[in-house]
C-alpha cells in the first residue's frame, strides 16, 4: 500500500498539460486591464483574523464557517488564509495612504480559501482576479467596470454568460426595508429554517440569500427593496443601467441578487452562466461605500469585482477552447565532448535573440535525442555533433513541417527561426 502524501482535499494541483490555458488566460487578463488604466497591487495571502470579521461580517458564511483561521504559535495571534482579496486590499491602501491625492484603479490575482463542500467549480483553494475602483462615487465607475468585464468576455471568447443587476439602495434605504422584512418574516415564523431564525434579527437581508430550497416560496413573496429606495439612490441605478444600454449591454434585473458579502451598497451585479451546473456565477461585484470607514479610514466611495478564474477556465474548455500552444523554437541535440561544450553556447546565443531553446540534458544518442526534441513540440532540432562544433556550426532540421536539414552558422540558424538582431 502506497503511503506517499496526497494534496489536501479542494485544493488542486494545476499541472503543465494545463499552463497553455492559464497562461492565455492571465496574459490576456494583464492586457485588458492595462486598457482600461488599472495598476497590479499584490498584498499577503495571511491576514489578521478580525480584518475579515470587520470587512466582511460576523454574520456572513465565509466568516462563520467558512475561513481557515489559526493561531500562529510563535505569539498567539489569530492568522486567517484570505477568502477573498478586497478586505486587505483596502486594508493596503489605508496603511499605505494611497487615496491621499487621487482615486485608484487597482486589481490583483491570486489563490483564495474557503472551507467549503469541494465540488465542480468550488474548491478550497481557488483563484480569483479581483478589481477594485476606490474613491470614485459612480455610477459611471460602475457601468466602467460592468462594460469592461463584457469586453473581457469577447477577448476571451466567453459565450453564454448573462448579466444580472440590482441595487441594494443606501443605509438608510436599508433600514426602511430591513424593518419591512423582518415585520414580514416574523408572520411566517414556521417556515424559516435555523440559519435563518438565527439571521431574522442579526441579518435578516441574508435570509434572502438562502439557498435552501424550502424557503424560495417564501423569499419570492417577500417585500422587495426596489419600493423602499430613495430618490438618490434610484437616479443612481437608473444612470448606471442608462449607461449600459448606451453601452449596448444586456442586463436583466434581478432583485433578489444581494450578494454574500454584507458590505455592498447601490449596484450590485453578477455575470452567470447555465453551462456550468449549480456553480454558475463566473464574476460577481458592486459598490460598497461603507467598507473603507468599517475598517478604519476616512470614508469613501468604492466599486469592485471578483472572477471565479477557475469556473472562468472550465467554461472555456466546455466550449473547446484551444489555447494558443507554448512551444519552443528549437530543441538543441548534441554529442561529444566539444559538441557539448557548444551546444550550451549556441542555446545561450539563441535565447540572447529572444528564442525560445531547450537544450538537451542528460546524454544518450542521437536518435533518442531526436525523439525527444520531436516530442517537446519544438519547431526546429538543432543539431550538433563535433563536426559541426569544430565548424562553429549547425545543423537545423523542421520538426514540423517538412522541408530538409542544412547546415549554417549560429547566426543564420538564428535568422531561420526568427530571432531579433542584438
Ligand atoms: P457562491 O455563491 O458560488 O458561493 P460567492 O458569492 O461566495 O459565490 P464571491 O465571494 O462573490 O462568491 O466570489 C467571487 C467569485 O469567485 C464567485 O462568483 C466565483 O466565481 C468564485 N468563487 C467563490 N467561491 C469559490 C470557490 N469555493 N471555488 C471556486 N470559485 C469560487
Ligand atoms: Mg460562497
Amino acid at each position: 500500500m502506497s503511503t506517499a502524501i496526497q494534496a489536501i482535499r479542494g485544493m488542486n494541483d494545476i499541472l503543465p498539460e494545463h499552463a497553455a490555458l492559464w497562461e492565455f488566460f492571465e496574459d490576456t487578463v494583464r492586457d485588458w486591464l492595462k486598457s482600461y488604466g488599472y495598476k497590479c497591487i499584490r498584498m499577503p495571502i495571511v491576514e489578521q483574523t478580525g480584518l475579515f470579521k470587520r470587512a466582511i461580517g460576523e454574520v456572513t458564511d465565509i466568516v462563520e464557517k467558512e475561513m481557515y483561521t489559526f493561531t500562529d504559535a510563535l505569539n498567539g495571534e489569530s492568522l486567517t488564509l484570505r477568502p477573498e482579496g478586497t478586505a486587505s486590499c483596502v486594508r493596503a491602501v489605508l496603511q499605505h495612504n494611497l487615496l491621499y491625492n487621487a482615486p485608484q484603479r487597482l486589481w490583483y490575482m491570486g489563490p483564495m480559501f474557503r472551507h467549503e463542500r469541494p465540488q465542480k467549480g468550488r474548491y478550497r483553494q481557488f483563484h480569483q482576479v479581483g478589481v477594485e475602483s476606490l474613491g470614485f462615487a459612480g455610477p459611471d465607475i460602475d457601468a466602467e467596470q460592468i462594460i469592461m468585464t463584457s469586453r473581457l468576455w469577447k477577448r476571451l471568447g466567453i459565450q453564454d454568460v448573462a448579466l444580472e443587476i440590482n441595487t441594494l439602495g443606501s443605509s438608510e434605504d436599508r433600514a426602511r426595508h430591513r424593518a419591512r422584512l423582518v415585520h414580514y418574516l416574523e408572520q411566517h415564523l414556521d417556515l424559516l429554517d435555523e440559519d435563518s431564525k438565527r439571521r431574522l434579527h442579526t441579518n435578516p437581508l441574508r435570509v434572502l440569500d438562502s439557498k435552501n430550497p424550502a424557503l424560495q416560496a417564501l423569499i419570492e413573496a417577500a417585500p422587495k427593496l426596489l419600493d423602499d429606495l430613495d430618490e438618490d439612490s434610484l437616479l443612481h441605478f437608473e444612470k448606471l443601467q442608462e449607461m449600459l444600454r448606451d453601452a449596448g449591454i444586456e442586463y436583466r434585473i434581478n432583485p433578489r441578487l444581494v450578494r454574500g458579502l454584507d458590505y455592498y451598497n447601490f449596484t450590485v451585479f453578477e455575470w452567470v452562466t447555465t453551462r456550468l451546473g449549480a456553480q454558475g456565477t463566473v464574476c460577481a461585484g458592486g459598490r460598497y461605500d461603507g467598507l473603507i470607514a468599517q475598517i478604519g479610514g476616512k470614508p469613501a466611495p468604492a466599486c469592485g469585482f471578483a472572477m471565479g478564474v477557475e469556473r472562468l477556465l472550465a467554461l472555456l474548455e466546455e466550449q473547446q477552447f484551444v489555447a494558443p500552444e507554448i512551444s519552443a523554437d528549437a530543441y538543441v541535440v548534441h554529442q561529444g565532448e566539444a559538441a557539448s561544450r557548444f551546444a550550451f553556447n549556441v542555446a545561450e546565443t539563441l535565447r540572447e535573440q529572444g528564442l525560445h531553446a531547450i537544450l538537451h540534458c542528460g546524454g544518450g544518442s542521437f536518435k533518442s535525442q531526436m525523439k525527444k526534441a520531436d516530442s517537446s513540440g519544438a519547431r526546429f532540432a538543432v543539431i550538433i555533433g563535433d563536426d559541426e562544433a569544430g565548424a562553429e556550426q549547425v545543423t537545423l532540421k523542421p520538426l514540423r513541417e517538412m522541408g530538409d536539414q542544412a547546415r549554417m552558422t549560429v547566426a543564420e540558424a538564428g535568422d531561420v527561426l526568427g530571432g531579433k538582431a542584438v
